[in-house]
């Protein structure tokens, strides 16, 4: 059995309106998608998403000609590539889902087991004012969402705790509450320094008054020192880890006890490969592994699968701040959007891999560019 072909394709799907993420300075006026395609020599292929797989054509023939079921030797090549060039885990992913087609097992089962559910949380992508914010927040509750994720970085830390104070008291303990100040963040034309210790302690400070369950990404990523300081300083527990690019700084980040919370997203670090032995190790240490899944649907069901196939969390990120942003939007390459039920669960499905079926009538609107190995 030999991977015969690879194909990278992008799109972009217009967006009018434009979508004013918390974590830009810059409006988008297009979602970007990148979807990897590994067929095998029996003509099955599997799917996956997320980085745009920037530098691949220089190592695609590491893997054209190879056994799709050696997943173990594919995620250290990716792993050297992450070293050398851009983050290409998306195939990772692509090829959980071919091996899980060859095999006839769904991912969850795969990586372990454990289960097939989890519950979603809803993830806000947009600053909007304290009114709206707590509207929102209302129909979460009705949506059967356990909890929401407002976003901090207002431009007065004022504006922000008006928001938080008008959505706390809008849904009560109805709701568990999460703030992401995305201090780890970065855009590429982003120049101002994030938050030091004095500012997130503060704002830590705050959050604790309100009854916030986690705060996410308080410092630069990189500052572990400041971290575990503030672990230790406030009730609020303490997430990060999405932007962070390497398996051994998330080992390292245990070691120190810098977080409560681990969030790498399998479509940008370390595949499901080296992300399942993490979710055993976090959990081990006695803390909390839920994914980042700001991305699209891929994503999310790879996250899904993930987690909810081994160590499990108490919800799973759920990008959902409609009008503006919607599981249409979001899901747009899937003939059908992931939607959460009447209590705010997701389910895995029991097709094989990640049982994706793509929209390819929109995907062939969408196209930008195509790159085939074989
Ligand atoms: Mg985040």
């Amino acid at each position: 059995m030999k991977i015969a072909s690879i194909q990278i394709t992008h799109h972009q799907l217009p967006l009018d309106p434009p979508f004013p993420a918390a974590w830009d300075t810059q409006p988008r006026h297009k979602f970007p998608a990148t979807i990897v395609r590994v067929t095998d020599d029996e003509g099955r292929t599997g799917i996956g998403s997320g980085d745009a797989l920037y530098g691949f054509h220089d190592y695609a023939h590491l893997f054209i000609g190879q056994d799709p079921r050696h997943l173990d030797r594919h995620a250290t090549v990716l792993d050297n590539i992450s070293f050398h060039a851009g983050r290409c885990w998306p195939l990772e992913i692509a090829l959980w889902d071919l091996v899980g087609q060859i095999e006839g097992r769904p991912i969850w089962q795969m990586v372990g087991g454990t289960g097939k559910r989890i519950r979603a949380y809803a993830s806000f992508g947009t600053h909007r004012n304290a009114g709206d914010s707590a509207a929102v927040a209302v129909t979460a509750i009705e949506c059967g969402f356990p909890a929401l994720k407002l976003r901090f970085g207002r431009l007065r830390l004022e504006d922000d705790l008006a928001v938080l104070a008008a959505v706390r008291r809008a849904v009560g303990e109805r709701l568990h509450l999460l703030v992401d100040c995305n201090q780890g963040w970065r855009m590429p034309w982003d120049v101002q320094p994030p938050w030091d210790y004095a500012r997130a302690l503060e704002v830590a400070q705050e959050l604790a008054r309100y009854g916030v369950y986690w705060m996410e990404e308080p410092l630069h990523r990189a500052d572990y020192t400041g971290m575990a300081r503030l672990r230790g300083a406030t009730r609020v527990k303490i997430a990060g880890g999405e932007g962070t690019r390497e398996i051994h700084e998330f080992y390292t980040l245990l070691e120190r006890d810098c977080l409560d919370i681990y969030q790498p997203d399998v479509a940008w670090t370390g595949g499901m490969t080296q992300l399942r032995k993490l979710a055993q190790a976090v959990v081990d240490a006695g803390c909390l592994f839920t994914p980042h899944t700001w991305g699209n649907g891929i994503g999310l069901l790879a996250n899904m699968h993930l987690t909810a196939g081994t160590v499990g969390a108490p919800f799973l990120e759920f990008p959902w701040d409609p009008p503006l942003w919607t599981t249409a939007r979001r899901d747009f390459m899937l003939s059908s959007p992931i939607e959460i039920d009447s209590a705010g669960t997701l389910f895995c499905s029991d097709a094989p891999g990640m049982g994706i079926l793509l929209d390819e009538a929109i995907l062939a609107r969408t196209l930008s560019n195509t790159a085939r190995y074989v």
